[in-house]
């Protein structure tokens, strides 16, 4: 549980209409600032400031702060990560990448996708999945009613493999400790690998079992994460699809399986 939902059970909090207002809104598992509702005159009105307790609203402005640092907190252990990945030779993959590509998306999302490697237009521009399988990738998500700005993409290694040739084990393993340290600043609900080298990392990492992709697509698995239970929801790799009209509609499908998830 997070610092400030804590905070929230503490007696300095108890003010039972601030209860009510918030409650729903700490449920959610990614509350956003703009989820918290102004005070109507009536409200403030009707509330009887409780003995050794702050007022309502005072209450609530702190409420708008704590979740504005945590937002600055999620934004400066990125920057963090990114810094740590700027500075990684670990497996040898970055002497043959123009960039390193850590992802890009909304900090506060419920899901994270996670794709194989940066292809070449990945590789250019610094950017995942901004090439023919990120513009299939950007065609599905808005099928299903998924904005892409509203979720985080990454892959599971940072440099560019040579030829674009599927990342070695030793070189996933070798940044698996960047792709854990993003889950935990995101804290999704949802994890959603895409192909066989994301699908296999998670599926190894947390003891879920023999990876198939055949068999795992589009059955969400639970998994015990540090923030909480996570949905792991594996799906074909958009590039897959490219030329195959039956896993397109495969993926089509999943997608709006992930949507009733989210
Ligand atoms: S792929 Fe990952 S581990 Fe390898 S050099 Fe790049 S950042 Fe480091």
């Amino acid at each position: 549980m997070y610092w400030v939902e804590m905070l929230f059970q503490t007696e300095f909090f108890s003010n039972p209409v601030l209860n009510k207002i918030l409650k729903p809104i700490l449920s959610q598992r990614t509350p956003r600032i703009h989820h918290f509702p102004e005070l109507s005159d009536d409200v403030i009105a009707h509330n009887k400031k409780v003995p050794g307790t702050v007022g309502l609203k005072t209450q609530l402005e702190l409420f708008r702060i704590f979740y504005l640092v945590k937002g600055l907190d999620k934004a400066s252990r990125f920057a963090e990560l990114v810094k740590d990945v700027d500075n990684c030779h670990d497996c040898g993959l970055c002497e043959g990448a123009k960039n390193r590509v850590n992802g890009e998306g909304d900090m506060d999302s419920r899901v994270v996708f996670l794709g194989e490697a940066p292809g070449r237009r990945e590789d250019d521009s610094g950017r995942p999945f901004v090439g023919s399988a990120g513009k299939l990738l950007d065609n599905l998500l808005a099928g299903a009613g998924i904005n892409r700005a509203r979720i985080f993409i990454s892959n599971v290694v940072r440099c560019r493999p040579p030829g674009n040739r599927r990342p070695k084990r030793s070189e996933v393993e070798a940044c698996s400790h960047f792709i854990e340290r993003l889950l935990e600043i995101i804290a999704p609900y949802v994890i959603t690998p895409m192909g066989n080298s994301a699908i296999k990392f998670l599926f190894e990492r947390y003891g879920l079992g023999e990876a198939v992709i055949g068999d795992v697509h589009g059955k969400p698995i639970k998994v015990e994460m540090p923030w909480g239970r996570v949905l792991v929801f594996p799906l074909y790799h958009p590039a897959a699809a490219i030329y195959n009209r039956k896993l397109l509609e495969v993926l089509e499908a999943d997608m709006k399986t992930l949507v009733a998830l989210l």
